[in-house]
């Protein structure tokens, strides 16, 4: 994309122009949140100030309306993932919120004892607690796919690993830590083969593509508003219209019954089923306005730019020396988890936030891989569309300061 371009792209992200210690403001963690467009901030105030009002059981003008805009997200969603139906798209808080809903409902009520889940070794906590905790409850087993030393999934480890008593595989789809794009499409034809379901954390993915969930066959795919230019508090659980139907509810409250009575409550149709209690109406209105903010805009330009922004990050690093990249696969989305030789990545962090340079430190929520890396944590840039290379060259001159001061 032309500077142009990218400058009325990043006059539409107020947060991006503000000092921060004194110096223009470099955001490099858009792995962790990304910032919001005006379109999205806007959606949130005109929500409050004019349609504000709980949804569904209204008799009055606001309360259609709120419910309107709220259903319309929903439909917005749905085209987003290329759903097959409204119906399959449920509010969660986010990518956590839906990956326990499946572990507590689908979980429950189809693993058993001597069972086997699969997740990766890259995963996030929130994609290996869960299933943790229901293979407590179970008796089922929680397996890891081996992660190789650049970076990908052990494919053919993950073959052997897939046994008649596999019964689930939760994968990420771009893992935070490394960067990793998995394939996707070639792990659920596998599982699927295998007469496994499988479950995608796209919590990292939705930011750089489109996703078609009927294209990838997946049977569930979740991610969260906040890493797509939404606001936090709220996210997506697709699941296929049969599985969902099968599932017991997550939660109970309002909204979620069909009739209650002490005697026997039944429960209500798709997606409400599993959307006890008032929902964040004005996050959703908020991710439809991120996505609608996307639509505008030729995401696979941005695509082709975030992979220079990774490149010339690639090229900075070598030319530096002194730096070790946790994260070598072949096909990778711009996150540059790296570390400084001889010095901490807290250190580091700190010294880069003094500069105005905002990244992240630590495990990432990904404390397996680290252990695998032997490393107590990287330093992680992750570049999203509104970066430039200006802020990448940056970044390495904020890291010889920080060289100085350090080793
Ligand atoms: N999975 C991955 C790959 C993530 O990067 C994150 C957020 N860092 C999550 C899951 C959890 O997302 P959330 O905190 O929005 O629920």
């Amino acid at each position: 994309i032309s500077p142009e371009q990218l400058n009325s792209i990043r006059e539409q992200f107020p947060a991006l122009h503000q000092e921060v210690n004194c110096k223009p403001l470099i955001y490099l963690d858009n792995g962790a949140t990304t910032q919001k467009p005006k379109a999205v901030i806007n959606a949130l105030s005109r929500y409050y100030e004019h349609d504000n009002s709980n949804v569904h059981r209204g008799a009055h003008t606001l309360s259609d309306r709120a419910t309107e805009h709220f259903e319309n997200a929903r439909k917005t969603v749905q085209r987003f993932l290329n759903a097959a139906k409204a119906e399959e798209i449920v509010w969660t808080r986010g990518t956590t919120e839906a990956i326990n809903l499946v572990a507590a409902t689908w979980g429950r009520s189809n693993i058993k004892a001597g069972d086997r889940i699969l997740v990766s070794g890259m995963e996030h906590h929130s994609n290996i607690v869960p299933w943790q905790m229901l293979c407590e409850q179970s008796g089922a087993e929680l397996l890891p796919i081996p992660v190789l030393e650049n970076g990908e999934l052990d494919m053919a480890a993950f073959k052997s690993l897939l046994t008649p008593a596999v019964k689930l595989v939760s994968v990420v789809h771009v893992s935070n830590a490394l960067g990793t794009i998995n394939p996707v499409a070639d792990i659920i034809a596998l599982a699927h083969a295998n007469g496994s379901k499988v479950l995608i954390d796209g919590a990292q993915a939705v930011a750089h593509w489109d996703i078609d969930v009927q294209a990838l066959d997946a049977d569930f795919y979740a991610f969260s508003g906040h890493k797509l230019f939404g606001p936090t508090g709220i996210g997506v659980l697709y699941g296929k219209e049969a599985l969902l139907n099968a599932m017991p509810p997550y939660q109970g409250g309002g909204e979620m019954i069909e009739h209650v009575s002490f005697s026997k409550t039944t429960y209500n149709v798709l997606p409400y089923k599993f959307e006890a209690g008032t929902p964040n109406i004005a996050g959703a209105i908020g991710m439809a306005a991120a996505i609608d903010y996307l639509n505008t805009l030729d995401r696979k330009a941005l695509a082709a730019h975030e992979d220079a922004l990774l490149a010339r990050a690639n090229e900075l690093a070598a030319e530096m020396g002194g730096i070790r990249i946790i994260g070598n696969a072949a096909h990778k989305a711009s996150v540059f988890s790296f570390i400084l030789e001889g010095a901490h990545p807290a250190d580091v962090g700190t010294l880069l936030d003094q500069q105005g340079i905002a990244v992240r430190t630590g495990h990432h929520c990904a404390m397996p891989v680290m252990e695998q890396f032997k490393v107590p944590g990287t330093v992680r840039a992750s570049f999203t569309f509104y970066n430039t290379l200006e802020e990448v060259d940056a970044l390495f001159k904020g890291l010889e300061k920080a060289k100085l001061f350090l080793l």
